[in-house]
Formats: C-alpha cells, sequence, structure tokens
C-alpha cells in the first residue's frame, strides 16, 4: 500500500496530541503531507484515537482534496488543512486542538504576544488571532474559510508562517504547523503552554512584556541561517 510512512506517523501524532493533553473527546486532529507524492493524510472523522489505526487515515489529493486511499470519511477539519498546507509550503504537518489555554485565547479574541524566552524559542513575535468568519463565509464553506482566513491575517500582518507556525482563531481554537507533524505537534504542546504561562504572567503583572533584542535573540540563535543551538551534525 502507498503513503504507509505517511500514514502510520499521522497515526502517531494523532495518538500524541492526547497523551501531550491537548484533546478532550475528540475535539482534535493532526494531519501530514507529502509533497512529493502531492497528498494530505489526516484523521477520519469521530474516529476514537484509542482505536485509531494506519490504515484508518484518510490520504487526499493535496491539490484538488480528492479522496485516495481510506474507507473512512476523512475529518471534517480537512479543508482548512488542505488550504494552509496549499498556501504554506513550509508546513508538512498541521495540528488543531480546542487546548484549554490556547483555546481560552480564542475565546476572548486575543492574539498571544511574546512574553518570554519560551515563546521566542518557538514563535518570532506575536502568535494572531485571526478574526471570525462572516455569516455567508460560514454557510459557504465554513472551515475552507476558516483556512482563507488564517492565510489572509497572515498575509495583511506580513507573518511569515515559517517563523510564527501557530495561530489562534476568534471564537474557536488554535492550529499550529511545522516542517514534519511532530513539528507540528511540537509547536501545538508549545503554544499552550506559552498561553497557559500568559494568563499566570499577566495574573502577576499585567504589564510584563519582553524586549525585542531578548525575542530576536532567542528565535534566531535556534532558526535561520545564523542558528547555533544544539549540536552540529
Ligand atoms: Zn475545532
Amino acid at each position: 500500500m502507498a503513503h504507509d510512512a505517511l500514514k502510520r506517523e499521522v497515526c502517531r501524532v494523532n495518538k500524541e496530541i492526547v497523551k501531550a493533553g491537548l484533546v478532550t473527546l475528540t475535539w482534535g486532529n493532526a494531519s501530514g503531507v507529502d509533497r512529493d507524492a502531492g497528498v494530505l493524510a489526516i484523521k477520519p472523522s469521530g474516529v476514537d484515537y484509542d482505536q485509531l489505526a494506519p490504515d484508518d487515515i484518510v490520504v487526499l489529493s493535496l491539490a484538488s482534496g480528492e479522496i485516495l486511499e481510506g474507507t473512512l470519511k476523512p475529518s471534517s477539519d480537512t479543508p482548512t488543512h488542505l488550504y494552509l498546507a496549499q498556501k504554506f509550503p513550509e508546513s508538512n504537518g498541521i495540528v488543531h486542538t480546542h487546548s484549554t489555554c490556547a483555546t481560552s485565547f480564542c475565546q476572548a479574541g486575543m492574539k498571544l504576544p511574546c512574553l518570554g524566552t519560551t515563546h521566542a524559542d518557538h514563535f518570532f513575535g506575536t502568535v494572531p488571532c485571526v478574526r471570525a468568519l462572516t455569516e455567508d463565509e460560514v454557510r459557504e464553506a465554513y472551515e475552507h474559510n476558516t483556512g482563507v482566513a488564517i492565510v489572509e491575517a497572515f498575509e495583511e500582518l506580513g507573518i511569515d508562517p515559517a517563523q510564527v507556525p501557530a495561530v489562534l482563531q476568534n471564537g474557536h481554537a488554535p492550529f499550529a504547523w511545522g516542517a514534519t507533524p511532530a513539528k507540528a505537534l511540537e509547536n501545538a504542546i508549545v503554544l499552550e503552554e506559552c498561553a497557559r504561562m500568559a494568563l499566570m504572567t499577566w495574573q502577576l503583572n499585567p504589564k510584563a512584556e519582553l524586549p525585542r533584542h531578548i525575542l530576536d535573540k532567542h528565535f534566531l540563535r535556534k532558526h535561520g541561517p545564523g542558528a547555533y543551538y544544539g549540536q552540529k551534525n
């Protein structure tokens, strides 16, 4: 069967988002992209994570969304994953959860500013909160237009999605992405932790902020051409 490695990895990451405490009931899904093969693989809709097996993972054409492999219906959020994967070429993994603290920011309609180096190590500045969709957008194609609104927001704000690999959607919940499904999972975990820390930080000091030069230092020592954090291969 084709796409076995991708389906195994997407299955594993879907189980990991539950183990990481990011998912209640079935409120979450992960996908993975193989750009050479032109496919996106995603969790099927409404299937228990315990029962999920690699063969349940649905494989779709990245370009058209046509189902290529799998007998189950893909996650209802599939059009959002597809659109983000099409428009953000460095996102080969996407994770959507309703993790409590990040979702609280979404429900409050608030972006998540960078308050410390934990955030700066993963996100190069504020994680934006994308506007709620209009009635027409929801009626017409809710999940697809969710992706459209996210991409529009990154373009308008001039944010590189490879440098801020997550978003908060107003009234809904977060999406995170990364170069691999495992990286997307890591970014979803970090986003939740940064949101939790921000809530506590603001309780202690509502005016807290991280100086820009420290934000720059922490992000750029781990990412980009001048990165030097970690071990050389
Ligand atoms: Zn959702």
